[in-house]
């Protein structure tokens, strides 16, 4: 029998033309777009280098430059891909949108999220009760990213997704967050941080480059989580999630040992000097996705099972779909039914309204 699941993290494939269709007019030169080079389908973003698409320019570029499946951009063949997976709900992150965080110039970037935004609650959002989506929140001007928490609220989007590369000038613990993190405690919207986002992904090109760069970016979720608990942020807004999305899981253990050992043996350097030690906060807070994580779920006795988001990333070829129900029997074979029930559902269904209705079966 198949168990209904959520996932916490699933991706959106934005449609190419986006940004040059929603943009003000005098930006629509400088939109993220699609252009061909040497045969080949590049997308731009400016502030990131070019990215080829999946592929050749010979194919038809509205339906198939992107190589993803259609439920990427389409709500009811998603729901149909969904049902034949035994997922009920799942939370939308965009693909193009991850670098938009980086665009240098706030009127364009703030331009590119608000398009984004738009257009990700007039389809998914409006489609079904099945699709949480995450508002992209520029994090540059920290007045802005409000306004924007507060108009995305309006407009049924469920979480804020922020760059897990906080801006060099400004890191996580700075207080100048404060107000970003006040709204989304205010709506019940997790604050989320994808892997890859708030700076170049690529940083090796030499020997080992692919394995290399897939580690470094998933040292982002460490960093930026213990700047979250250490500096006090979950502390001070004790009904904030977190959430670190598509880092796997099986890191978090080590992250809360080490912090905890600062916090203890250091005591004398330590500052702010929170009432528990870091782990508590994480514990109650903090959370991780990942799709097919053996250590994460082994560790489960030491991090709690609160952390723990399972995720199936459709529509991308790393991801689990169709397999869902055969990869999720693997990795909990010998896991109790509750707790795999709270970490593939249910923590899910809380944080992000993804309660499926009773009697749901797909
Ligand atoms: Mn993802």
């Amino acid at each position: 029998m198949t168990t209904l699941v959520n996932s916490a993290d699933s991706h959106v494939v934005e449609p190419l033309d986006l940004w040059v269709r929603r943009l003000p007019e005098h930006l629509r030169p400088r939109a993220p777009r699609i252009e061909e080079a040497d045969g080949r389908w590049l997308f731009l973003v400016e502030g990131s280098p070019p990215r080829k698409m999946g592929a050749s320019a010979d194919a038809d570029k509205e339906n198939s430059a992107t190589g993803f499946r259609a439920g990427g951009s389409d709500p009811d063949v998603r729901a149909q891909d969904l049902d034949e997976d035994g997922v009920w709900g799942e939370v939308l992150y965009p693909t193009i949108a991850l670098f938009g965080f980086v665009i240098p110039d706030p009127e364009l970037r703030w331009a590119t999220a608000r398009a984004y935004n738009d257009w990700l609650a007039e389809t998914f959002t409006a489609a079904s009760k099945r699709f949480a989506g995450a508002a992209l929140i520029p994090v540059q001007e920290p007045d802005e990213a409000v306004r924007e928490i507060e108009r995305v609220a309006r407009l049924g989007l469920r979480s804020v997704m922020l760059p897990m590369q906080a801006p060099a000038d400004a890191p996580y613990n700075s207080d100048r967050y404060d107000p970003v993190w006040a709204a989304a405690q205010a709506h019940g919207m997790p604050v989320s941080f994808h892997v890859g986002t708030g700076a170049n992904p690529v940083t090796e090109r030499g020997g080992g480059g692919a394995v290399i760069n897939y580690v470094e970016v998933g040292l982002g979720a460490q960093r930026t989580l213990a700047y979250l608990a250490a500096s006090g942020v979950l502390e001070r807004f004790p009904d904030l999630h977190v959430v670190m999305v598509e880092c796997g899981a099986g890191w978090l253990s080590w992250l809360l040992e080490r912090m905890d050992e600062a916090f203890e043996e250091h005591e004398q350097w330590v500052k702010p000097k929170l009432a528990e030690p870091p782990s508590f906060y994480v514990r109650r807070q903090g959370h991780v996705t990942f799709g097919n994580d053996a250590a994460g779920v082994v560790n489960r006795d030491f991090t709690g099972v609160e952390p723990l988001l399972w995720a199936s990333d459709y529509p991308h070829p790393e991801g689990t779909w169709p397999h869902t129900q055969e990869t999720l029997d693997r990795i909990f074979a010998t896991v109790d039914p509750d707790e795999r029930r709270r970490i593939t559902y249910e923590t899910t269904a809380r944080l992000y309204g993804l309660e499926a209705p009773v009697g749901a079966s797909t």
